[in-house]
């Protein structure tokens, strides 16, 4: 190594120790090939690897609601776990980097298998405007383009629009999650999609009530074909 190099690593390092680089899941400093998240916390998330497995249980919850082709999510999305404490810090800590990380690690992770074979291009869920403004990015928009890029697929941003800034839906059940949605997405440039495959991009599925209005939007463009993919999904 030269001593060029040297210099850059121990001033790395000098500035490591006056602005320490933090996990993202845990708050414990980062060492110096880590970024976002540690290897202790990597290791500690259950991944879903249900970009391997068709008819997986992702899949299978959108049944008789819309035709999915394809569905996967990275990790399970557990109460208190390390993927909803990236999600948390991404969403309310406006810490855009995670989105970027996370959308590029799983883009290409679902590069390396035939998950992404015959996708055309990638949405992703919108955020009302209101909503937009106030965060000042669309956390999933962040997700999708980072794996639009890992996978070299366009992203089509903005192809889908919000007309209503619906209620947290944390606390609802899932009929009251569909009511809550239903009729509120619209695409614009349907002639655009016309006879594409979809990748629809969102950060976390819960009851898929947002996904499922969504994709009945987009089902309705002639000849196009609807795959899922998120960060993370509760296990169902
Ligand atoms: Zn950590």
């Amino acid at each position: 190594m030269s001593r060029w190099n040297n210099i850059i690593l121990i001033a790395d390092d000098f500035i490591s120790l006056l602005f320490p680089r933090l996990c993202q899941a845990c708050g414990e400093p980062l060492v110096r090939n880590e970024k976002i998240i540690c290897t202790a916390c990597m290791v500690d998330i259950p991944l879903t690897n249900y970009h391997r497995v068709r008819d997986n249980r992702l899949e299978k919850s959108f049944y008789g609601r819309c035709y999915i082709e394809k569905a996967a999510a990275w990790a399970f999305y557990r109460q208190g776990g390390k993927a909803q404490m990236l999600v948390h810090r991404l969403k309310y800590g406006g810490v855009r980097p995670i989105g970027h990380y996370l959308g590029r690690l799983y883009g290409n992770i679902l590069r390396e298998s035939d998950f992404s074979d015959g996708i055309d291009c990638i949405v992703a869920v919108p955020l009302h405007t209101s909503k937009q403004r106030k965060r000042g990015f669309n956390q999933s928009g962040l997700i999708a383009e980072a794996m639009a890029s890992s996978l070299d697929i366009p992203f089509y941003n903005n192809a889908l629009k919000r007309m209503e800034a619906t209620d947290t839906q944390t606390n609802k059940h899932r009929y009251e999650r569909w009511k809550n949605v239903e009729g509120i997405f619209i695409v614009k440039h349907k002639g655009t999609l016309e006879g594409k495959h979809v990748l629809l991009v969102d950060d976390v599925i819960t009851t898929g009530s947002t996904i499922e209005a969504c994709a009945n939007e987009l089902l309705k463009i002639k000849n196009v074909r609807v795959s899922v993919a998120a960060i993370a999904t509760a296990e169902i």
